[in-house]
């Protein structure tokens, strides 16, 4: 395969040629007049003619960035027909004026040829098919005319000649091999040797002319290690190079030969496959392949003594020709890519619009959080939550977020942003300082609640300043003695942080604030954890709520939990409680707390008020 430098390269030496064609050209010409060889002057005049007009038009059809994989290939041709014409003219010239000793003119034959040659070595040495037979077309009719002056300075100047085609070849085998070599460094990744980044972009770049031809499609699918990085952490970067080959090779195993591999950096490989001329021919083969890479690579690997398991997240994207950068493709195959790791890893996710808006969207959303506390746009609502004979007992707190480009951002959206930003730090303990002087403000009025949930986010928690930071907000708003109750509502996601957790649970629980599991039933759910956390009371997630009245399942679920509650002694809240015949169902079944929309949903600060006072 002729890489792109070699292109590039040899459309650099047309100038060069049309220049070398002309300037001793006219001096061959003159030469020809002079000594009345017309013929050497008409070829040089016609040669100059050609090489001037067709280096002109190769010279300007030349476009890597546009053109295709067909589309060069003709123009290599093309261009190297034209430099075999050049290189031919000065052997006519050489045949021609070689017999003219008398003149003097043999001389300028000789010197003509060897700096033939040498020109084309200099010219062309990029290129073996083109330097290669050109060099022996040059140089060989030399020795052979030296051979037949039969006296022994023409032996000598035959072997002279002979040895100076092999200068030349060695000369230009070198500088091939370097320039070779250095395309490759620049172009390859040096750890699995597969194309680099900066190859793959440009590689793509030409596909997607070649599919604006065609109007075809094309695939892009994007490939990220799951938790390579521990694999490294842990076992060593020799470990993860090698696992990084292996993997490599099976990825090689199970693709088209021609299909384009390259790896983007750390463990993110790309492959781009055949074209298609549909849409559906072209997913549904991304989607096969994407499938059978998954399989492979998730197989155990035995390095040394380890055996490794390891899975991939694949992206995907699908190329067509309306797009101007294939930055685009590679990105939108990202963020494909990242919604399979969102969505728990291990699979495959193809690139769509709404994913494209909603990454947009959350960009934004992430932009103007960092602001949100300081504009004072961060306010918090209260959601009642209520006993069997409908007093109210507690309430949760849940954090709104308005500005005036989105309007009302539901939490759902604006937390996990928080979360991954590291902003839910600041946030949270904005929202508990809030909370904290609501509850001391409203026990001043009279306002008596039972308790007050706080949400916390695992981030929040594992914060190394979370104790001291909670610490000092409870003992500067709340005095001794009159302290309210305060329940912070984890989810089960806090088991996977260990026993660390733990720790910073009991010390938090030491200052009277108590633990709830929220959404219980939808994560991790375990008893040996229920026993092992040092939690307070439970709250069945509103989904199991939702499908009491659908499922049997259901139905079992909450007794069960119901059940879990009793047995370990936990206070239980059902949330999300919207009909009567849940409610029924739920008291029938021991729970003693409803939290949902049969009561009231969460409500300002003010209407919280107003409510408290009506049902009092
Ligand atoms: P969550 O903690 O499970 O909160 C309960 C959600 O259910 C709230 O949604 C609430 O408005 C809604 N809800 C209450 N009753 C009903 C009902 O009867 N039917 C239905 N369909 N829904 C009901 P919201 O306020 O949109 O909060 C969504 C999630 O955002 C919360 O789920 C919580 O995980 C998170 N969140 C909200 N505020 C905070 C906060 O201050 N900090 C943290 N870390 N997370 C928060
Ligand atoms: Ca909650
Ligand atoms: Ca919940």
């Amino acid at each position: 395969m002729k890489t792109d430098e070699i292109y590039t390269y040899l459309h650099k030496q047309i100038p060069v040629m049309m220049l070398l064609s002309l300037a001793p050209g006219l001096g061959y010409i003159f030469l020809g007049l002079l000594n009345d060889i017309y013929i050497g002057a008409l070829f040089w005049y016609i040669g100059i003619v050609i090489i001037s007009l067709r280096g002109y038009v190769l010279y300007k059809r030349f476009d890597l960035s546009t053109m295709g994989k067909s589309q060069l290939g003709t123009w290599y041709k093309d261009t190297s027909v034209l430099f075999y014409f050049f290189f031919s003219i000065w052997l006519v010239i050489f045949l021609i004026y070689i017999p003219e000793s008398e003149s003097g003119m043999h001389y300028i034959a000789i010197f003509t040829e060897i700096g033939a040659a040498t020109v084309a070595a200099a010219l062309l040495f990029p290129d073996k098919k083109l330097y290669k037979p050109l060099l022996l077309l040059l140089m060989i009719p030399l020795a052979i005319y030296f051979f037949f002056i039969g006296t022994w300075y023409g032996y000598v100047l035959t072997a002279f000649a002979l040895t100076f085609t092999w200068v030349l070849f060695y000369v230009a085998n070198a500088s091939n091999e370097l320039f070779t070599r250095t395309i490759f460094q620049s172009t390859h990744d040096y750890l699995t040797g597969l194309y680099n980044r900066q190859f793959f972009v440009k590689y793509l770049q030409k596909k997607m002319s070649e599919l604006k031809q065609s109007g075809g499609y094309s695939y892009l699918l994007l490939i990220d290690l799951d938790h390579f990085k521990t694999v490294n952490d842990s076992l060593g970067h020799d470990v993860g190079d090698q696992l990084l080959r292996e993997v490599v090779k099976r990825i090689k195993r199970n693709i088209y030969v021609d299909a384009m591999l390259s790896r983007l950096g750390g463990d993110e490989f790309i492959i781009t496959g055949d074209n298609y001329p549909n849409k559906q021919k072209c997913k549904e083969s991304a989607l096969k392949i994407s499938e059978v890479l998954l399989a492979a690579l998730k197989e155990t690997y035995v390095i040394g003594n380890h055996h490794l398991y390891i899975s991939a997240s694949i992206g995907v994207s699908l190329i067509k020709s309306n797009k101007n950068s294939s930055h685009d493709f590679i990105k939108e195959a990202d963020i494909a890519m990242y919604e399979v790791k969102e969505k728990g890893r291990d699979g495959v996710f193809f690139f769509d619009e709404e994913m494209s808006e909603r990454v947009e969207r959350n960009l934004r959303l992430e932009q103007l959080l960092y602001s949100a506390i300081g504009k004072k746009q961060i306010k918090l609502a209260f959601q009642p939550q209520v006993s069997r004979d409908n007093n109210i007992t507690g309430v949760e707190v849940l954090a709104r977020w308005s500005n005036d480009e989105f309007g009302d951002i539901p939490p759902a959206d604006f937390i996990p942003i928080a979360e991954h930003t590291g902003l839910i730090v600041e946030l949270g303990k904005y929202i508990i300082e809030s909370a904290f002087i609501t509850a001391k403000e409203w026990s001043n009025k009279g306002i008596e609640l039972r308790y007050m949930s706080i949400n916390l986010s695992v981030r929040q928690i594992m914060h190394y300043n979370f104790v001291n930071d909670i610490t000092a907000l409870y003992e500067k708003y709340f005095e001794q003695g009159s302290r309210p109750k305060i329940v912070f509502e984890v989810t089960e996601s806090i088991v996977a942080e260990g026993k660390e957790v733990c720790d910073i649970i009991n010390k938090i629980k030491k200052l009277g604030i108590q633990f709830s599991m929220d959404d219980f039933g939808t994560g991790y759910s375990s008893l040996s954890y229920i026993r092992n956390l040092p939690i307070d009371e439970i709250k069945i997630d509103r989904r199991f709520i939702d499908e009491l009245s659908d499922y049997k399942n259901a139905e079992a679920m909450v007794e069960t939990i119901l059940h879990i509650a009793k047995i370990f002694n936990l206070e239980v809240v059902a949330e999300g409680v919207e009909t009567e015949e849940q409610r029924r169902f739920l008291i029938e079944h021991g729970c003693k707390i409803f939290q949902g929309y049969l009561y009231s949903g969460a409500l300002c600060k003010d209407d919280f008020e107003q409510y408290y006072l009506e049902k009092k």
